[in-house]
């Protein structure tokens, strides 16, 4: 895959970047060395002084970045400033908990004296430089939710990104050098992802994270295990969005519509399975599919644009091929399930809602990574959880209820790393994000994503 940027709103190649060689790669990595080595015993007063000075910078180059982003895969541009503000604010945050989140752990009295200690401790010391291989679909927030707790942690970043998105990933390094980061401490290699291997083996890369897709997560955590080296993978989704009995429709089926559409539906914790029981079913499949009815198709540069296109046609296609096998065997379009005939140029789709879902149909099991919804009856909430956990994946999911006792049971059962009452799943700093199942493992954000790039080193005095 080329190292370009291809405006998805019109097919244009716009700037074409030549991939590293192996000798810049080895000073990069050199670099990301030699910088850990002193920039592990710097103080949580200056790094969080870096960071905050990174977050206002970013703060200061919204605008440009925004439309950066939009160029390069597409997204609306009030989505992309969206994404730049949270950003900051998470660097803010990291910036202002790091230090509490890794201070040192003391067991009891009782069990120091009985570990036959004087004094013990955990200390949270940094690991080393990671290698940071990252998706185009939230091309700020992906790197950022690694890099600011990691680089709180001491640690240095080597950061590959996707291919389509080089500016932005190329705008991240100058962020950070501004910022007033010593060089190493944060380097963008423009590589292709057939590059990712030696950097795995390099001795002096101390551990991988990895967002994107099953396959490349399987290549990345396999020669990571040989080498013996930590990873953190956050891979797929297919959320599913339970309506309950007692839900408020009105807003479960206008949430649902942002959920599903957010991003082109490009997003891992999108809402992609919508499974509704049946005493609300009709009254929640009208609203939801004159919703996505209603949402403005077109320039992502426009302020008034609710879906944008999809970053490649490559993505559109394979989009479409899920569609036309569910529509070969019976399934039904509500919306949508075709191109916008107005929009020749660009990689759109038109918002989509398709029902009669049938297990024999790939668009049952796999992801869709885009604007369609499959939508589902179901009789019971034991129907319900049981369609819910029946997928491969298990990143985060979603319930319309007022029941206690539907709360109770979805806490218990639904198979994912988030369970969302009454609302959309979204990423938030103080809460941990990750998934179980083929959706990967690992935490990153709060407390729990910052200990993953740490060696957590027991200190015990005789
Ligand atoms: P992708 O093809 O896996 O690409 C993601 C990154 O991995 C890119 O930097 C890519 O580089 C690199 N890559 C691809 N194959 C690789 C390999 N064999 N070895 C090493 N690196 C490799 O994913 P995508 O299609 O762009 O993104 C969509 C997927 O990401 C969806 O499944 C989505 O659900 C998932 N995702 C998950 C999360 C989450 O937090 N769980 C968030 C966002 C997206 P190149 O661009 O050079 O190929």
């Amino acid at each position: 895959m080329p190292i370009a940027t291809v405006n998805p709103a019109t097919g244009e190649r716009l700037r074409t970047f030549d991939a590293l060689g192996a000798a810049d790669v080895e000073r990069c990595v050199a670099a990301a060395d030699a910088a850990f080595q002193t920039y592990r015993s710097t103080s949580y007063a200056e790094r969080s002084r870096l960071l905050n000075r990174a977050a206002d910078l970013l703060d200061e180059d919204t605008p440009d970045i925004a439309r950066t982003m939009t160029t390069e895969m597409g997204k609306p541009v009030k989505a992309a400033r969206a994404e730049a503000a949270k950003c900051a604010k998470t660097m803010r945050w990291y910036a202002k908990h790091a230090e509490a989140l890794l201070a040192d752990e003391s067991p009891d009295a009782a069990d120091i004296e009985d570990a036959g200690a004087s004094r013990a401790y955990v200390r949270y010391r940094p690991l080393g430089p990671v290698l940071a291989v990252m998706p185009w679909n939230f091309p700020l927030w992906q790197v950022v939710r690694f890099a600011a707790p990691a680089l709180m942690a001491g640690n240095t970043a080597l950061l590959k990104h996707a291919s389509n998105v080089p500016q932005t990933a190329l705008y991240l390094e100058d962020l950070f050098r501004r910022a007033g980061y010593p060089q190493g401490c944060f380097q963008t290699l423009l590589i292709g992802s057939d590059a990712v291997e030696s950097l795995l083996r390099d001795r002096r890369v101390a551990a991988a994270t990895l967002t994107g897709s099953e396959p490349a997560g399987r290549s990345v955590a396999s020669i990571a295990a040989d080498e013996m080296k930590k990873t953190v993978l956050e891979l797929g989704g297919s959320d599913p969005y339970l309506v309950l009995p007692s839900a408020d429709i009105e807003r479960a089926a206008a949430t649902a519509v942002t959920a599903r559409v957010q991003n082109a539906g490009q997003s891992c914790i999108a809402a992609k399975r919508f499974i509704v029981h049946t005493d609300v079913y009709e009254e929640f499949r009208d609203r939801f599919v004159t919703g996505m009815r209603g949402l403005t198709i077109g320039d992502p540069m426009e302020e008034s644009t609710d879906v944008g296109p999809l970053s490649s046609e490559q993505g559109r296609s394979d989009l479409e091929e899920l569609v036309e096998d569910a529509l070969s065997q019976g399934a039904t379009a509500l919306c949508g399930g075709q191109r916008p005939k107005d929009l020749e140029r660009g990689w759109y789709y038109e918002p989509t809602v398709i029902a009669d879902v049938t297990d024999a149909m790939r668009i049952h099991r796999e992801e869709t990574f885009g604007p369609v919804a499959t939508l589902y009856r179901v009789e019971s909430l034991d129907e319900a959880v049981t369609l819910a956990n029946d997928t491969s994946f298990g990143l985060s999911s979603n319930v319309w209820t007022r029941s206690d006792e539907d709360v109770r049971r979805c806490v218990s059962d639904l198979q994912a790393g988030g369970v969302f009452f009454n609302g959309m799943t979204a990423s938030h700093p103080a809460l941990p994000f990750g998934g179980v199942k083929r959706s990967g493992y690992g935490r990153e954000l709060a407390g729990h994503g910052i200990k993953e790039f740490c060696n957590a080193t027991t200190i015990w005095h005789g």
